[in-house]
């Protein structure tokens, strides 16, 4: 049998990241049924055509909103073509009914118990139209198939999230309890990589629990590996947290992404600022993911964002809320939605919701003019020349190959949403 997995692309250009799910998967698929033959398919990365596809079952992705179009469009000519479809991951996980009128069949949460009963009644023709995938302990997984020429590949560490985010769409697939995996696990899937660079795409780096997490960083020592992961402040303001930077950085962590919190906007405080500067005294970039336009925010909370830039000398990369299906905002601001089931606005870069306060158009406006204040040239150079040599070239080589790709990203959301909108605004 012959099984096809695609991750789909993102609309705006991304770093050249190789998709750690569709790796994963593979792996998985080898797993389960080892004479199968397995193709993997990143359309960002490599010329596509669907109606190059070819194989008895096709796999694809749904975990970015955004591409959901893609992926049911893609998936609707495949299977007019006579391909057994089956898509999965966050958003056919939360809005199961509605991918299946894409697909033949709908994995609902991990796919780990149920692929082996997938892929035996994709071989017999008989899908069911759905499977209820269950949270298993991450013990003995398989090694993902590494697809070639990619700068960056991801691991991951540990499913689920005990943390409250109401945006968060992770814990609704992977669930509020930390499951984690064995640490020489990890150690070894990582010492197998070729490249330098990797990603730990776990939602919260710390995990937590922070002694696990200073084990996994000290294990993780002798790989002689960079990388870059997502975090929290909150974990650094604790007594251990200056033992967690060390060991997070003698580990390789280059750069850490804070976006775990959701009151970034509006007063940061001194304890916030300490961990900011201890982060970037041990040579570690962080980058605030800032979510903007709440129905709390106001006009004054985007201007600020600029300002908060400078004063912390880090990169701000801000993104209108979006209400994620399966979240708990989602079912809070529910009796607001403007665009529902529209999902190709729902990247960040529109407005979704009604707000007491300013228009969709206004908090679109304003969310573009600081986004273009943000990464002028000047300002991108400025906080690049501010990351400590000591850990040059592999710090300032990384800040390139995210910030750049990211710039880019933002020039073409703007560039579509001008042409959708017609009305221009000065930058
Ligand atoms: S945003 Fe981060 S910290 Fe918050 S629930 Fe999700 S993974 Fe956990």
């Amino acid at each position: 049998m012959k099984i096809c997995l695609i991750d789909p692309p993102l609309p705006y250009s991304s770093p050249p990241l190789a998709p750690l799910i569709l790796e994963y998967l593979g792996g998985l698929t080898k797993r389960v049924m080892s004479e199968a033959e397995i193709e993997l398919l990143d359309p960002k990365f490599s010329p596509f055509s669907v109606e190059k596809v070819e194989a008895d079952l096709v796999g694809i992705c749904g975990s970015r909103i955004v591409t959901l179009p893609w992926v049911y469009s893609t998936a609707d000519t495949l299977r007019k073509r006579g391909m057994q479809v089956v898509l999965g991951g966050f958003n056919p996980s939360a809005m199961p009914e509605e991918a299946k009128k894409h697909a033949d069949a709908v994995v609902i949460g991990e796919a780990e118990s149920v692929w082996h009963e997938v892929l035996e009644d994709a071989r017999k023709g008989q899908l069911k139209p759905f499977y209820h995938g269950m949270p298993l302990p991450l013990e003995n997984l398989p090694l993902p198939i590494r697809m070639p020429g990619y700068k960056f590949h991801g691991i991951f560490t540990m499913r689920g999230c005990s943390y409250g985010c109401k945006f968060c769409a992770l814990r609704g697939l992977y669930g509020k309890a930390h499951r984690y995996r064995p640490i020489d696990e990890v150690v070894k899937e990582v010492d197998s990589l070729k490249e330098r660079f990797y990603w730990n795409t776990d939602g919260n780096i710390w995990g937590g629990n922070i002694n696990r997490a200073i084990d996994l960083f000290t294990a993780l020592k002798g790989s002689n590996k960079k990388w870059y992961g997502f975090g929290d402040l909150k974990a650094l303001e604790t007594s251990s947290g200056d033992k967690l930077i060390k060991a997070a950085r003698e580990s390789g962590l280059l750069s850490l992404w804070l976006g775990c919190e959701e009151k970034f906007v509006g007063v940061f405080e001194k304890k916030k600022v300490e961990a900011i500067k201890k982060l970037k005294s041990n040579g570690i970039d962080p980058i605030l993911a800032i979510i903007l336009g709440k129905r709390t925010d106001s006009l004054d909370d985007f201007d600020r964002i600029v300002e908060l830039s400078d004063k912390l000398g880090i990169m701000v990369h801000p993104f209108l809320l979006v209400p994620f299906p399966g979240t708990e905002l989602y079912e809070e601001y529910k009796p607001f939605l403007l665009k529902e089931g529209q999902w190709k606005y729902y990247d960040g870069a529109h407005a979704l919701f009604s707000h007491p306060q300013m228009s969709p158009e206004q908090r679109e406006e304003k969310f573009f003019s600081i986004v273009f204040e943000l990464f002028t040239l000047k300002r991108v150079f400025r906080h690049l020349f501010e990351i400590p040599l000591n850990v040059f070239p592999a710090g300032h080589f990384a800040f390139l190959m995210r910030e750049f790709p990211m710039r880019q990203g933002m020039k073409m959301a703007y560039k579509k949403w001008l042409q959708d909108s017609k009305s221009p605004i000065q930058s």
